[in-house]
């Protein structure tokens, strides 16, 4: 464990006390007995050698992951050997996650959760061995498992997977040093893979596990496109919508509409407090970026023109067309599609809810999702359609996908239709690597003063790209993997010497 620690040290450049604080949960020192503070040894049984260390991207069949996870896990169990499953989110349960605690019985142990007496309590219970498989969320990928046998992550391109304090790791990235340490297995599970595990499979540095492709083929949902009209509507989307005995509408915006412009002075409509746009949701006008209430940058006014648009406008629409009751998932804990009604949420409400049959899944706006800024929000976006559109089960079941886009042409939504997301992660990763940035070489974001950005190229940086702030300079830089040792080090020199404030590794750009 230490070693593995030591690596994410290394590699997100963070100093071992906030990697070691970060792998373990608050001590409670109440629950700890006479035997909790040395942990018995336990080696791995000789007839279970270490596998080496494997990474695979696991492609499973649409609604197929939490059977294909348990049939995993058991082999992996019978070989007297230990399994994480990690989940990108608690609440609601997973269906990966409910499928595996269920098949394990009081085997398993759900470490999702809880207050800081009961998590402490899991985790000494889990480094005694009392369980075969640990079900978490990213901090379980530091779970004190002996004799680990697999690490299983779910929904690997999921924004959840990526810790947003320091050390800013990824769990995916973490998985994989552990299995390769511990030689246990990692499996990546997704129907639609990051760009990273796209890069690596490319190179044959991760294995791939997938149906056939006749399998694969008669699995794919149906999609279709159709232009969109105003408000993120189309006639086609009406007349499927009209007949469907269930649905789910994924639209890429909250709320009820854009402020375009203020009613008082006629100006753009703009935050007063930060400068950020102005949403229209439940009844108020509120700034997208600081949560302010809506106030105009130029005048103060609170009267705009509203842009109509977004989650809860289409709800209005659908319920005046749909004939069953339609539901808007606000992230307010609404029920998982189902029959009966029509769901209506963002990418927020695409979750793991297993295998589910419906007429219609409509993805509104994939034009406005792959404009956004971000280097992840195509391959997130695709990843979300995907599972989306899994949920009408397979083409000749009679559920159908329908797509709005002025673009039918473009890769990200032909790797939708064609149900095969490789070659467009590919070009995603070569776009990538002409940009500096390509898939596999650690980014960081490092603040400090002086001639920083000469400072870090000296120090190994393949890219360096610098602007000067306020207070210093803020540099991003990518470094080739066999450099990092030596770029690390000058660094940590640049640190004491007081020339890098702050360094922050894979920051979301
Ligand atoms: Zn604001
Ligand atoms: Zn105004």
């Amino acid at each position: 464990m230490l070693e593995l620690l030591g690596w994410v040290r290394a590699r997100y450049i963070s100093p071992l006390a906030t990697v070691i604080e970060r792998a373990h949960p608050p001590r409670v020192v109440g629950e700890e007995g006479p035997v909790d503070g040395v942990a018995r040894a336990e080696e791995r049984s000789p007839e279970h050698p270490a596998q080496p260390g494997v990474t695979t991207w696991l492609r499973p069949l649409p609604g197929g992951e939490a059977t294909a996870c348990v049939g995993t896990i058991e082999t992996c169990v019978a070989a007297g050997n230990r399994a994480i499953l990690l989940v990108p989110e608690a609440e609601p349960l997973p269906a990966t996650a409910r499928a595996v605690l269920e098949a394990f019985g009081d085997r398993a142990v759900s470490f999702l959760g809880g207050d800081a007496r009961a998590r402490y309590r899991t985790w000494l219970d889990i480094r005694m061995g009392a369980y075969d498989v640990v079900v978490a969320t990213r901090p379980g990928v530091f779970a004190p498992v002996r004799a680990l046998g697999l690490i299983w992550i779910s929904r690997e391109v999921h924004p959840g997977h990526r810790e947003d304090r320091a050390p800013y790791y990824h769990v995916r990235e973490v998985a994989m040093a552990r299995a390769r340490l511990e030689g246990a297995a990692c499996v990546l599970a997704s129907l639609s893979p990051s760009v990273e595990t796209a890069a690596a499979i490319e190179q044959g540095t991760i294995g791939v596990s997938r149906p056939a492709r006749s399998s694969e083929r008669a699995a794919a949902p149906l999609v279709e496109t159709t232009p969109p009209e105003g408000e993120d509507r189309s006639p086609r989307l009406a007349t499927l919508l009209k007949r469907a005995r269930s649905a789910a509408l994924v639209v890429s915006r909250r709320g009820y509409g854009v402020a375009r412009v203020c009613r008082t002075c006629s100006e753009p409509a703009k935050c007063a407090r930060c400068g950020g746009p102005i949403v229209a949701e439940r009844g108020a006008a509120a700034c997208r970026v600081c949560a302010a209430p809506g106030a105009c940058a130029n005048c103060g006014g609170g009267s705009f023109g509203i842009e109509r648009g977004g989650a809860e406008r289409v709800a209005q629409w659908a319920g005046h067309i749909a004939t069953i009751p339609v539901r808007l998932d606000a992230g307010d804990g609404c029920a998982p599609p189902g029959a009966g009604s029509v769901l209506v949420g963002t990418a927020a409400a695409v979750k793991d809810v297993g295998a589910v049959h419906l007429d219609l899944v409509a993805i509104l706006d994939p034009d406005r999702a792959l404009a956004r800024p971000g280097v992840h929000a195509a391959e997130q976006s695709l990843a979300t359609w995907m599972e989306a559109a899994a949920w009408t089960g397979p083409r000749l079941t009679g559920g159908r996908v329908l797509v709005q886009t002025r673009k039918a042409g473009h890769p990200a939504i032909q790797a939708l239709v064609r149900w095969e997301p490789l070659p467009y992660l590919s070009g995603e990763g070569a776009r990538r690597s002409e940009a500096g940035f390509p898939p596999g070489h650690p980014v960081y974001r490092i603040a400090g003063r002086g001639d920083l950005a000469g400072a870090l190229r000296a120090a190994g940086a393949h890219t360096v790209l610098s602007t000067s702030a306020e207070s210093g300079t803020l540099c991003l830089v990518a470094v080739p993997p066999d450099r990092l040792d030596g770029f690390r080090r000058e660094v940590l020199k640049l640190v004491a010497e007081g020339d890098v404030e702050r360094v922050e590794a894979e920051p979301q750009l």
